[in-house]
């Protein structure tokens, strides 16, 4: 008999190994906690890893087309000084891109392969605990509300703020990261931004902000252009950000990066500036009795990197991997955690080690960026290094993904 496994969460890693879950045969069942599944937030990078993991579902035609290829991920000292980011993906093959996509839009392809293969998805079930019954079943329970379906193995999917992370065999301790970002999403179509880079400027790592150009909404016209802006933030600084009012913040962020004033006067009301927060935590190992972590969940951090989404597709293909090729649930979450290691645990590590370099109050890290990361990656070899590590091809278990 096939074996029946819950769900919880319909970000991108409870989508992805739900699809993939289904695919392989096994009885798959969705929880959410929103009333109306729906993404929250700002524009993303697919890297070839995450693409290849959307392929593989059939699924990255529809997302190129909603989406924005991206070339390079360019960064210069404020307002137009010297160069300290410059990451390339043809610097290692003439085929390698990212694709940039708005959350929602990734949401509603995601979310219509589930519709389409028939997945129950339950919302407006918050899911706190996990309760475990004779012959290895366990059953969810929904804010102290027992619900009765039981199942094989739970995958919590449920992002940063899971509430069942006590329940693997080592609870991380997760730590706020002091730094958040303010995003808005602005219409580039006839602006000098629908290009395909990423583009940022820095002041010492009090200041950043970046243009993302992230392609349309799936109810957009084709010709529609879209682009995520953002600005780092000091958490503690949100509510003087407020109380100053968005004009003064307008014109620091002119003063910073001036060709952006045709997408800042397009950010009219404070509601269209979300506060992202980050914390920073790992699982290890991301697996409990009859339970398996996967996405942020499992792994969450700054979005420094850009890898989160790709960790939670790739999480999502390993998974489902080990569970088609070894019965034994245990065993089979085992295997997915060994799987998974080494690449997240190196991208867990860069990811807070650079994080200071970018979105800090020091002075010597972003002064060392400044002096040191333009020079270095012009040495030989380095710029392929770095395009790896910013392709997440680092350390990646399937080096097919570098096309
Ligand atoms: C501002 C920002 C920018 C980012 N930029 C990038 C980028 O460029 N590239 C990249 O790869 N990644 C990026 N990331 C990271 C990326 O968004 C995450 O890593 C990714 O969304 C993780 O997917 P997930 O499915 O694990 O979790 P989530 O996307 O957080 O989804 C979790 C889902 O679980 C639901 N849920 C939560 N709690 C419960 C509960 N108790 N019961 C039931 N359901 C629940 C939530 O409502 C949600 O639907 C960024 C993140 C942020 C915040």
């Amino acid at each position: 008999m096939s074996k029946e496994l819950a769900v919880v969460g319909v970000g991108p890693a409870g989508l992805a190994v739900a699809i993939l879950l289904h695919d392989a045969g096994f009885r798959v069942t969705l929880y959410e906690r929103f009333e109306q599944a729906g993404p929250v937030g700002s524009g993303l990078v697919l890297q070839p890893t995450g693409l290849a993991v959307l392929q593989q579902m059939g699924l990255r035609e529809q997302i190129e087309d909603l989406g924005h290829r991206i070339d390079a991920m360019h960064g210069r000292i404020a307002p137009a000084g010297k160069s300290v980011l410059d990451i390339r993906y043809n610097a290692l093959s003439e085929s390698l891109y990212g694709v940039a996509i708005h959350r929602a839009s990734l949401f509603s392809v995601l979310f219509d392969a589930v519709h389409a293969r028939g997945i129950a998805v339950h919302t407006a079930t918050c899911i706190d605990s996990i309760e475990h019954l004779a012959g290895a079943k366990v059953r969810l329970v929904d804010r102290g509300r027992r619900l009765t379906s039981t199942f094989d193995l739970v995958i919590d999917a449920s992002g940063a703020g899971s509430r069942l992370t006590s329940h693997a065999l080592k609870p991380a301790r997760a730590r706020a990261l002091e730094y958040g970002a303010l995003w808005a999403t602005v219409n580039t179509a006839g602006t000098p931004f629908n290009h395909h880079r990423l583009e940022q400027r820095y002041r010492a790592a009090r200041v950043m902000a970046g243009v993302l150009p992230c392609g349309r909404l799936p109810q957009d016209a084709p010709s529609c252009s879209r682009a995520t802006y953002f600005w780092s933030i000091r958490n503690a600084d949100h509510a003087a950000f407020v109380n100053a009012g968005l004009a003064a913040w307008r014109d620091q962020a002119r003063a910073v990066w001036p060709q952006t004033d045709v997408l800042l006067e397009q950010i009219q009301s404070p509601e269209q500036l979300v506060h992202a927060r980050y914390v920073h935590h790992t699982l290890m190992p991301p697996m409990g009795k009859s339970i398996v972590f996967i996405g942020d969940a499992a792994h969450s951090t700054s979005p420094q990197l850009g890898q989160g989404a790709n960790m939670a597709l790739l999480d999502a293909r390993a998974l489902a991997a080990a569970l088609q090729s070894e019965s034994n649930l245990q065993q089979a979450a085992k295997n997915y955690c060994r799987l998974r290691r080494l690449h997240v645990r190196f991208y867990q590590l860069a990811s807070l080690s650079l994080t200071p370099f970018y979105q800090s109050d020091g002075t010597v890290l972003p002064a060392l960026r400044d002096l040191l990361f333009g020079p270095v990656s012009r040495l030989p070899g380095s710029a392929a290094l770095v395009t790896r590590l910013g392709a997440g091809l680092l350390f990646s278990p399937a080096t097919a993904e570098a096309g």
